[in-house]
């Protein structure tokens, strides 16, 4: 009776999956909005060479270079796949549940991995500085570690309403070496006459994107560097998935449910994307839920092109959405919170192969398992990564009530040792 299987240093996978070729329909390119400059012919001073060519790669597996699979295992991947024993006990379900463990994370969440991709590519490009934006912070921190172990420089613009709240991540994006900024900031065009009216100004994500790509497009030595929705953000995130497949044979079982949370959609996508190959290439049957917040519901929105930023800088993109300028509450799975999800879901969804399920804004039921996890399996999930675990739990409910002996597998995203605060406030802990 194993509870945990993790892969020896020479098993991690060498190669990430492409799912563009597999997918049941092709997938609709980007595309300019009829007005104003081309934002395509713009993407080459936007994104990091090596990796616009993976956006638009026709091939289904891409060589992970040796450079990053040195830095993958520096930031303690392989990460184990646990079964969650104790918390089947206390459920009483019939169900088997298996989580992954991207909370094993220098800085706290599974986006390290496309990080550390980005800047290996950006540093072998010759940029000498990385610029972005980041809402809930765990994107800026991200890109602050891996910017520190490629010996790049790294400038984040914040989201002033959460650089506001989470201080120790500040605290570590600082540690490790990045230039951040409350945005809107003084130090950008864009930012300064924002701020200029109103020092106090809460911001958005759109803003702050908007204050990255000006930083970047001025210096000559600079590349912006975008962490989810994007095609080969999912596929560096296939790492997970890949694992998590190899870790499966180990425990002689395979899953009959995936799910994991969503706002973007990158480590949905990076560990439902291996297992939705084989349910489009061998006929595996699996469903796949996709774990959402009321305040941004992205994926019950409409399929249609939409902007993936406020500010109208980047191509539209065919996604569902809930439109990019829609107004979003706060809440504290900040990360969540974002007006559309990636294309590649998009389509998958759209074809039906992803159900939804959206909980409430207070968050209260979401916390609440969350903390019923840390008391049974001892780890303590991110706040974005309790939707995980929420819809997993209400899972193994349903088969408790039925009887049926599924195995429910969800990924955890990242830890919430830098957002306790939030827990503090929805849970009431003082
Ligand atoms: C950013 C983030 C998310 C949401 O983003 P996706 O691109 O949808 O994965 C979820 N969990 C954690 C821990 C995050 O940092």
């Amino acid at each position: 009776m194993r509870d945990m299987v993790n892969l020896r240093h020479d098993e991690v996978p060498d190669r990430w999956y492409n799912i563009i070729p597999d997918l049941p329909v092709p997938l609709p390119p980007p595309m300019d909005p009829v007005e104003g400059p081309s934002r395509i012919n713009n993407l080459p001073n936007l994104l990091i060479g090596e990796c616009l060519k993976q956006e638009f790669s026709p091939e289904s597996w891409i060589d992970i270079p040796g450079g990053i699979m040195d830095l993958f295992a520096k930031a303690g991947r392989p990460r184990p796949l646990f079964r969650a024993r104790n918390l089947e006990k206390k459920l009483d379900t019939p169900a088997r549940l298996y989580y992954k463990g991207e909370f094993y994370s220098p800085t706290g969440s599974h986006k390290v991995n496309t990080a550390l991709a980005q800047c290996w590519y950006a540093k072998q490009q010759g940029f000498k500085r990385l610029t972005t934006e980041t809402g809930a912070g765990q994107w800026g921190t991200a890109l602050a570690y891996a910017a520190a172990l490629t010996g790049l420089k790294c400038t984040v613009y914040w989201v002033r309403s959460v650089f506001n709240w989470k201080k120790d991540r500040l605290s570590l994006m600082k540690l490790l070496g990045a230039d951040v900024h409350a945005s809107p900031s003084p130090v950008t065009k864009f930012g300064k006459s924002l701020y200029d009216k109103n020092p106090q100004h809460v911001g958005s994500l759109g803003i702050a994107i908007s204050e990255g790509l000006e930083d970047a497009e001025k210096d000559p030595a600079a590349t912006y560097s975008l962490g989810s929705v994007l095609n080969h953000v999912l596929m560096h995130q296939t790492i997970i998935g890949l694992e998590a497949q190899k870790q499966f044979e180990v425990f002689d079982d395979y899953p009959d449910v995936i799910i994991s949370c969503l706002g973007g959609g990158s480590n949905f996508g990076g560990f439902a994307l291996p297992f939705m190959g084989e349910v489009l290439k061998k006929g595996r049957k699996i469903r796949f839920i996709a774990a959402q917040s009321r305040v941004a519901p992205n994926l019950q929105g409409t399929y249609q092109y939409d902007f993936a930023d406020y500010a109208e800088m980047t191509p539209m993109l065919k996604m569902y959405t809930l439109g990019h300028h829609c107004d979003m509450e706060p809440i504290k799975g900040d990360g969540l919170r974002y007006h559309g999800c990636s294309p590649i879901l998009s389509l998958l969804r759209h074809e039906g192969y992803i159900d939804t399920i959206a909980y409430p804004g207070d968050e209260k039921h979401v916390f609440e398992n969350a903390r019923l996890f840390i008391q049974t399996e001892g780890w303590l999930p991110a706040p974005e990564s309790s939707y995980s675990i929420c819809a997993a739990i209400d899972e193994a409910i349903k088969c408790r009530e039925s009887g049926e002996t599924k195995v429910i597998a969800f990924n955890i995203s990242g830890h919430g040792f830098l957002d306790i605060p939030g827990f503090r406030s929805v849970l009431g802990l003082e």
